[in-house]
């Protein structure tokens, strides 16, 4: 067994912790947040830095890099803010489908302006009455001579506003037939006619933007459909793992940023003429945080080495998930108070880990469907 990081890795994680310290100030992310302004310069400096392109093949422009290349990004990303990762992991997760499922033409058009930071990729699969249930989505896509037209509404859509996204949006190509036989994906640039957005009012992960979309007789060239027709399912499928183990590293980079501000707190603010860290209940608390965080990352470890050793491991990656997950929204919550009212004010940082930690229970797949996931790989019948 070996838990250390080669060389490279531990150069390509200094290298990015730094970079982001220099960059992302307290002061930028909090005005990031504040205005729901996407973070525009960040995503510049991460394609500079070529964090796009390392996990894609050499013969793409890419560097070769591994999973475990992944996990480290997604996690020093985080650490500043989980809503960055969004940022960078939309693009990247869509690009590597494009990668696995695209044709040649395909790959050789989009990753070099993916990888150069000149387009960004979300994906739309959740619809208003459509969210575990993916089956019931109603958005169609319909064949006309050389193009396809795409008619319907997408929600809670991340980082789609943003200038220069190309849409990822999976739409019914046969409503006859199971849902896993009749979905097929699209390449939607965000402003084709037809197409309007609104950017939704969310609790938190503000700076990203989530949207609504409505896809009103949307035509798009026969050579936006990835991966063949009908063939969407297998899409979602063939990236989850990757996707959901670097999701879960953003958890636990970002949950390690909040403990490491919660311990910085309890060591400055003096209560009754002391440290409040000093306290045994405030250093409990802050020794269960650390745990917490190094319990998650290292489920999250071994799922990602795992699948860098071609290993499935989709029952380790939905655990880690689902623990990572429910780690990031504790750890905010413990976090809060230790700060006190200082935890619950605008003006300090640790309120935005508490609203945007609400969302990793419900993104990427709930609580709820990693259990049901879960119970079913351990032999059960879950309705
Ligand atoms: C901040 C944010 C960003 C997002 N970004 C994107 C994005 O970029 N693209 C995209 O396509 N989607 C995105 N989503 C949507 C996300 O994938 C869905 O919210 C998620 O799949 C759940 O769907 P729902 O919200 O409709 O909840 P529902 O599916 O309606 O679930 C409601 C509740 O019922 C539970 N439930 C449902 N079915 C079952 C069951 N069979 N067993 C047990 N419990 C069940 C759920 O766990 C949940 O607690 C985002 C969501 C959020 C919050």
């Amino acid at each position: 067994m070996d838990f250390e990081f080669t060389e490279e890795q531990n150069m390509l994680r200094d290298t990015i912790r730094r970079r982001m310290d220099d960059l992302a100030t307290p002061e930028l992310i909090r005005r990031l947040d504040r205005d729901q302004a996407y973070p525009y310069e960040l995503y510049e400096a991460w394609a500079e830095m070529g964090l796009f392109q390392m996990p894609f093949p050499e013969e793409y422009g890419g560097l070769g890099g591994s999973v475990i290349d992944m996990v480290i990004i997604s996690e020093e990303l985080s650490r500043k803010s989980f809503d960055f990762f969004t940022a960078y992991g939309g693009t990247l997760f869509c690009g590597l489908n494009l990668l696995r499922n695209g044709s040649e033409e395909q790959r050789r058009h989009w990753l070099p302006k993916l990888l150069s930071g000149e387009v960004k990729f979300s994906v739309s699969m959740s619809e208003p009455d459509a969210g575990s249930d993916v089956g019931a989505m109603r958005t169609t896509a319909r064949r006309d001579g050389d193009s396809w037209v795409i008619n319907g509404q997408k929600v809670w859509a991340t980082g789609a506003g943003a200038k220069n996204n190309v849409i990822n949006v999976y739409a019914k190509t046969d409503s006859s037939v199971h849902y896993r036989k009749g979905i097929s994906l699209f390449l939607v640039d965000n402003d084709t006619p037809g197409v309007k957005m609104r950017k939704l009012d969310m609790l938190g992960r503000r700076c990203v933007g989530t949207y609504e979309i409505f896809f009103d007789d949307v035509r798009v060239p026969a050579d936006r459909l990835v991966g063949g027709e009908n063939n969407g399912w297998h899409c979602v499928l063939s990236g989850l793992q990757v996707e959901r183990v670097a999701s879960t590293a953003g958890y636990s980079g970002a949950a390690q940023a909040a403990v490491d501000m919660a311990v910085a707190y309890a060591r400055e603010r003096k209560q009754f003429g002391r440290p409040i860290g000093t306290n045994q209940a405030i250093a409990h608390m802050l020794a269960d945080m650390q745990t917490e965080v190094e319990a998650a990352r290292w489920m999250m470890m071994r799922a990602a080495w795992m699948l860098s050793q071609g290993k499935d491991a989709l029952r380790e990656i939905s655990m880690a998930k689902l623990f990572g997950s429910e780690m990031y929204v504790k750890i905010a919550n413990m976090g809060m108070q230790v700060m006190g009212a200082y935890g619950y004010n605008m003006e300090f940082d640790m309120q935005r880990h508490f609203r945007d930690a609400r969302s990793v229970t419900i993104g990427a797949g709930t609580s709820q469907m990693q259990r049901n996931l879960i119970a079913g790989l351990m032999g059960l019948k879950v309705q």
